[in-house]
């Protein structure tokens, strides 16, 4: 079998137990070697993360001590354009070469909304799509447009991904973790304890940079 990475992007706005505990599961699952977490650029017309983009980088080093499994990849943040997740691929793609099997780590919320990604279509023909569990977005309460894309390229065979590239989904049976980052920048601004919802670390670093609290 092929070494395989997957890429799991997000705000991470901060980074929090809901990210780290569902991928690690999946990791292990899906017998990932490695995963790269994509910090997204946000473009100026969107609503801006409240951490800056360094702070999101230095949250995210702060996750991943003692989590060999993480690596951070910054190309996007880099960027001064918007982070295409299909563009990225297509760079990771061409580095990775031709055959080495890719994945896409999203969490059920997102598959929920991927119809309005920017050429989602052809997230497929550059890698595969694993999915976390989230609470409250079951795959049922999908378009029938995702469902029918959905029902063309699950598979429920680990060694599928390892033996292909990319084209196939994979729904993880990861562990529900009720966390959000919004919930966590709304119990900062009502002054309710967080350490339980993301690394000590993280949370360290969100109080000494005064981070979310107007
Ligand atoms: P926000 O609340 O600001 O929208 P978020 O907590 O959803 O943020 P993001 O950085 O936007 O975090 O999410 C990045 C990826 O992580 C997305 O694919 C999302 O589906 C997934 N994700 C986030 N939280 C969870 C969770 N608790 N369980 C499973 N997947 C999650």
């Amino acid at each position: 079998m092929y070494e395989m990475y997957a890429v799991f992007g997000g705000t991470f706005d901060p980074v929090h137990f809901g990210h780290l505990f569902p991928v690690e599961a999946l990791a292990q699952q899906a017998k990932l070697t490695r995963v790269l977490l994509l910090p997204n650029n946000v473009p100026p017309h969107r609503p801006q993360p409240e951490a800056s983009a360094v702070q999101r980088m230095n949250m995210l080093r702060y996750a991943i001590r003692n989590r060999p499994l993480f690596e951070i990849d910054s190309r996007e943040l880099m960027c001064d354009t918007p982070s295409w997740t299909v563009a990225t691929l297509e760079v990771l793609r061409n580095e990775r070469g031709p055959q080495a099997p890719l994945g896409l780590i999203i969490g059920q919320d997102s598959l929920l909304s991927l119809s309005k990604w920017y050429r989602w279509q052809d997230l497929l023909s550059l890698s595969h799509l694993l999915v976390c569990k989230r609470s409250g977005y079951s795959v049922e309460l999908g378009s029938p447009e995702i469902r029918r894309w959905l029902d063309k390229h699950i598979t429920t065979q680990i060694e599928q991904l390892h033996q292909h590239p990319a084209g196939f989904i994979w729904m993880a049976n990861t562990p529900l973790v009720n966390i959000s980052a919004t919930g966590i920048r709304q119990r900062r601004l009502q002054g309710l304890d967080c350490n339980h919802l993301l690394p000590a670390d993280v949370f360290d670093y969100i109080n000494r940079a005064g981070l979310y609290l107007k």
